[in-house]
């Protein structure tokens, strides 16, 4: 095993304030009733700054802000224009990206080397994406496109957007939020989750430095309270929600009945499938990117591993000789693959389901891995035998922990895939492409991947079945979310 020297990453390239308001129409203001939470770095868990609050009256206010800032500014605003100010804010986060990167590795406990070569390059490359769009709705196909003979009006904004994002992907979630948002003509209040507000904050500033009109994108910082009084309020028009089924369900029942748009994108369970013709070595980089990216705190992560159990053995075999070489530590050194579990709160719903697994019969492995004494850690693990019944099986544990379980034959794979209450993606690993086309068309799942794992691309739909939510976001399907079509 190769020994690294540190190679940490210089935090002096951020400048983080003691204390952070909420920005509302265009500037920074004191939430009403003083209220404020702390923000941690979850590696060391020192408080890196105190953010705002928001309550009711502060979410009134930023929704006024941006129906104002919808009716007067940029709703009438020629898309051409609106694209230029997403190209200007696309522009601002590559030139900002190094910053922006080490932000969001200090609040959210991310390696490095995620944030700035995964996270930070797909949020620009949404913004320059969506900015292509905002002045060819009318090509989107929604309706009819002006150059057919009845032709009809472009697309139409739908007005306020209330979004509500999670602590896993801060930016990049922001990204999917609020570019296709903008380009299709609407403006927004994002609230950022109560572990991670950070970077969207310096979103904000960003968008003062793009000169985005004020009230445009409004930014309201609060945990879950705040969240509920943004989504139940009567002058938004579109909630656009990512995060648990649990708040997801509770958020479909305070809009029902309501003109609110809603798009749900919630947990998951995917199965990544390894047929016993599947390249091991490319297979197993596939599974532990599947699950140990990003500390398994991904949507989409393949977390139930489903091996054909004559490759069983030796998928294992390698899988375990390459989770001894994974280097957990401090998330700002350029070495590091697993960084810190993002709050106590989820590293507590780790340790839960994984002593549910042993429990209930599971064999628990981890390679040997020294873990730093203070922050949130936990060793990357996996475990075998475990049957669709254990809970490890069918909850989403949301963290580095694999479920492996096998299969015989495909038509048993496919079941033992679709046997969960999710249905948000999917990884199929095999040499035939006929096989490839025969599990991803029985796959009740939103995403397939073929041979590869957590490839993501702004001009690609996203999004679930069944309990993992509707709607799609990324691609021309993104825009239909904030268009009235
Ligand atoms: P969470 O549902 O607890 O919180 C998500 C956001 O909702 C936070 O900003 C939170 O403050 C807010 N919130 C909490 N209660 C609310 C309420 N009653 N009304 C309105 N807002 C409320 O989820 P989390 O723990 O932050 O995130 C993890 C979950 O997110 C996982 O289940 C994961 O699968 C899911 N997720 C899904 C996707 C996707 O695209 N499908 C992407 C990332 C994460």
């Amino acid at each position: 095993m190769f020994e690294y020297a540190p190679a940490p990453e210089s935090r002096s390239v951020v400048d983080i304030k003691p204390t952070y308001g909420l920005f509302i129409d265009g500037r920074f203001v004191d939430p009403s009733d003083g209220g404020s939470l702390k923000s941690i770095n979850p590696a060391s868990e020192e408080v890196l700054a105190e953010v705002a609050e928001g309550g009711p009256a502060d979410v009134d206010h930023a929704v006024r802000a941006a129906r104002t800032a919808y009716e007067q500014v940029w709703g009438p605003m020629p898309g051409r224009d609106r694209a230029k100010y997403l190209f200007r804010i696309a522009r601002i986060i590559q030139e900002r990206s190094r910053e922006l990167a080490v932000l969001e590795s200090l609040d959210n406990g991310k390696p490095i080397k995620e944030a700035r070569d995964v996270d930070l390059p797909l949020v620009a490359a949404h913004f320059f994406y969506y900015a292509g769009w905002a002045d060819k709705l009318a090509y989107a196909g929604f309706g009819r496109p002006p150059t057919s003979q009845h032709s009809g009006p472009d697309p139409q904004p739908l007005g306020v957007a209330a979004q509500v994002i999670p602590w896993n992907f801060p930016l990049l979630m922001l990204a999917w939020k609020i570019a296709p948002a903008l380009a299709a003509g609407n403006t927004v209040v994002l609230k950022p989750a109560e572990t991670t507000p950070l970077t969207a904050l310096l979103f904000a500033e960003i968008c003062q430095q793009a000169d985005l009109p004020a009230g445009v994108v409004n930014i309201v910082t609060g945990a879950g309270e705040t969240g509920r009084a943004l989504v139940e309020h009567p002058g938004v028009d579109k909630v656009a929600f990512t995060g648990s089924t649990e708040v997801g369900r509770a958020i479909a029942r305070a809009v029902a009945g309501t003109r609110k748009k809603l798009t749900l994108e919630l947990g998951g369970k995917a199965a990544n499938i390894v047929f016993d013709d599947a390249p091991v070595d490319q297979a197993v980089e596939g599974i532990v990117n599947g699950i140990f990216f990003n500390q398994g705190h991904v949507c989409c992560a393949g977390s139930r591993l489903l091996v054909q159990e004559s490759v069983a053995d030796q998928v294992l075999e390698s899988l375990k000789r390459r989770m001894a070489r994974l280097r957990v530590g401090d998330p700002l050194d350029k070495n590091t693959d697993i960084g810190a579990i993002n709050s106590a709160a989820q590293l507590a719903r780790i340790r839960e389901l994984s002593d549910a697994g042993s429990a209930e019969g599971a064999q628990r492995w981890s390679p040997p891995c020294e873990l730093p004494e203070r922050g949130f850690w936990f060793a990357p693990t996996i475990f075998t035998g475990v049957t669709q019944a254990h809970r490890i099986a069918r909850e989403e544990i949301f963290g580095p922990v694999l479920s492996v379980l096998t299969f015989r034959t495909p038509a048993e794979a496919v079941e033992k895939a679709n046997n969960t209450p999710y249905g948000l993606s999917a990884g199929i690993w095999t040499d035939k492409g006929s096989r490839i086309l025969w599990t991803a068309d029985r796959l009740r799942a939103g995403v397939v991947w073929a041979n590869t794992f957590n490839k993501f691309d702004p001009t690609s739909p996203f999004g679930g079945y069944k309990e993992s939510g509707y709607g799609r976001e990324g691609g021309r399907h993104g825009l239909e979310a904030y268009l009235n079509v």
